[in-house]
C-alpha cells in the first residue's frame, strides 16, 4: 500500500508502530474487536523478520528470508484469526559438524532415536551421553508443558510461576531454569563438547549472552526455544514464513485495520502522539494507546526524538535500568537450497 488514506492529524484507538508479525496479530486482534487500528511499517512491505522471498532467481521457490521455524505461535491464536497456514514437522532439527574433525557431523534425527545415538557415538561421544541428553530435555518437559498455557494468559508472577511448576512436579526444573545459569547444568549433566554446543544453541542464539551469564538471559533463551506448545517443537511453514505473516496481515485488513507501509515513525510522544514520514510528507496521528512493535533501542530513539530533526533528550528510565535492552542485533544467516541432500548426509 502506498498512498497515504489519513489527513495530516488522524485519530485512531491504538497506532501499532512496527509491522512485524506481532503488529499484524494485535492489528488484527484489534480490528476484531472493533478498535480503530493505524499500523506503521517503514519497509515497504510488512512481516519483519518473518516474511518470505524468492532467493535465487530463476529458481521458482519462496524461502524465509530470516526467521524460519515456527513454535512459538499457539493455536489459540490460529483459531481466534481464523489463520490458514500450513506447518509442516521438522524431522531433522541440527547437522553440527565437529570442528576438530571435518568429517564426522552429529545429526539430531528427531524421527530416529537409534540413528541419532549412532550419531552419538561417531563423533567420539562417550557411552550413555545420547541417554544423558534424552534425559536432559525430558527433565523440562513437566516444566515447559506447565509453562505453555501461560501464553495466552495475563502474565503471572514468578512466584505465581512457581507454584504451577510446582503443582506439575517440576519445581526442580523450574529452580533449574530460574535460579543458575544453564551453562553450569549443561556442563554437569553432558561431556561432549559438541553435544554441549548443540545444547547451548537453544540458550545463546540470537543473544549476546554467555553459557555462564549470572543475569540467566541465556536461560530465558533457553527457555522460549524449549516451551513452544509445551514440547518444544519447532515446525517449518509451508510457503516460509512470509505465509505466516501473509495470513496475519490478510486477517488484520480484512477486520479493518488501516495497514500503511513506507512509514517511518519519526517521534512518540506522550499522549499518544504519533509522528511518521510517509511518500516525502510529515504526519500525526493520535491514538489512546500506541503499541510498539520495533525493538527496545527504536523505542527508546523513537520516544527520545524530537520530530522536528533535534537531538535526543535525556535517557527513558527503562532505558537507564537495563542498558542490555539498548543493544543493536548482529546476526548472520545463509539461505541455500537444495537440489539434493550432501552426499555426507546420504552416507547416514
Ligand atoms: C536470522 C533470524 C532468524 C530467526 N529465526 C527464527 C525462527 O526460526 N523462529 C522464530 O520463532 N524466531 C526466529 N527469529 C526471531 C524472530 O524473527 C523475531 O523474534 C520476530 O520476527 C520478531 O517479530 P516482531 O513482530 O516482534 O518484530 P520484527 O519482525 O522485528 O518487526 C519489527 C518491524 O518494525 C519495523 N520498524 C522498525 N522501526 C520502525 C519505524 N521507526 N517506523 C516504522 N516501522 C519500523 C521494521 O521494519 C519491522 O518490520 C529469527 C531472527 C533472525 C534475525
Amino acid at each position: 500500500m502506498s498512498s497515504n488514506p489519513m489527513s495530516s492529524n488522524s485519530a485512531f484507538d491504538a497506532i501499532i508502530v512496527g509491522g512485524g508479525h506481532n503488529g499484524l496479530a494485535a492489528a488484527a486482534y484489534l480490528a476484531k474487536a472493533g478498535r480503530k487500528v493505524l499500523l506503521l511499517e517503514k519497509l515497504e512491505h510488512p512481516g519483519g523478520a518473518a516474511v518470505s522471498a524468492q532467493a535465487f532467481d530463476g529458481v521458482d521457490a519462496r524461502l524465509s528470508r530470516y526467521s524460519y521455524l515456527v513454535s512459538l505461535l499457539p493455536q489459540q491464536v490460529i483459531d481466534d484469526l481464523g489463520l490458514r497456514i500450513r506447518l509442516a514437522r521438522r524431522r531433522y532439527s541440527s547437522y553440527t559438524p565437529d570442528p576438530h574433525d571435518a568429517g564426522r557431523t552429529l545429526l539430531i534425527d528427531n524421527g530416529d532415536d537409534t540413528a541419532t545415538a549412532a550419531s552419538f557415538a561417531a563423533v567420539g561421544a562417550p557411552d550413555g551421553e545420547f541417554q544423558a541428553f534424552t534425559e536432559f530435555y525430558a527433565g523440562f518437559r513437566q516444566l515447559t508443558e506447565a509453562l505453555w498455557p501461560t501464553m495466552t494468559s495475563p502474565l503471572p508472577t514468578r512466584s505465581e510461576a512457581k507454584d504451577l511448576a510446582a503443582r506439575a512436579g517440576a519445581a526442580a526444573a523450574w529452580d533449574a531454569m530460574t535460579e543458575r545459569p544453564i551453562g553450569d547444568i549443561i556442563a554437569k549433566s553432558l561431556q561432549n563438547d559438541l553435544v554441549r554446543g548443540v545444547v547451548l544453541t537453544d540458550a545463546l542464539i540470537g543473544t549476546f549472552a554467555r553459557a555462564d551469564d549470572e543475569d540467566l538471559q541465556q536461560n530465558i533463551c533457553f527457555l522460549y526455544h524449549l516451551v513452544g506448545g509445551g514440547t518444544g517443537d519447532w515446525d517449518v511453514p509451508v510457503g516460509g514464513m512470509g505465509a505466516v505473516s501473509g495470513e496475519l496481515e490478510r486477517t488484520a485488513r480484512a477486520a479493518g485495520a488501516t495497514i500503511l507501509t513506507s512509514a517511518d515513525v519519526t517521534a512518540v510522544r506522550p499522549g499518544g502522539v504519533v509522528s511518521y514520514r510517509h511518500a516525502g510528507a510529515d504526519h500525526t496521528a493520535t491514538a489512546s494507546w500506541v503499541l510498539a512493535n520495533v525493538a527496545p533501542v527504536v523505542l527508546d530513539r523513537l520516544r527520545n526524538s524530537d520530530p522536528s530533526g533535534g537531538t535526543a533528550r535525556k535517557a527513558t528510565p527503562h532505558a537507564t535500568r537495563n542498558p542490555n535492552h539498548l543493544r543493536e542485533g548482529a546476526q548472520i544467516k545463509v539461505n541455500l537450497l537444495l537440489k539434493r541432500l550432501p552426499g555426507c548426509w546420504m552416507r547416514l
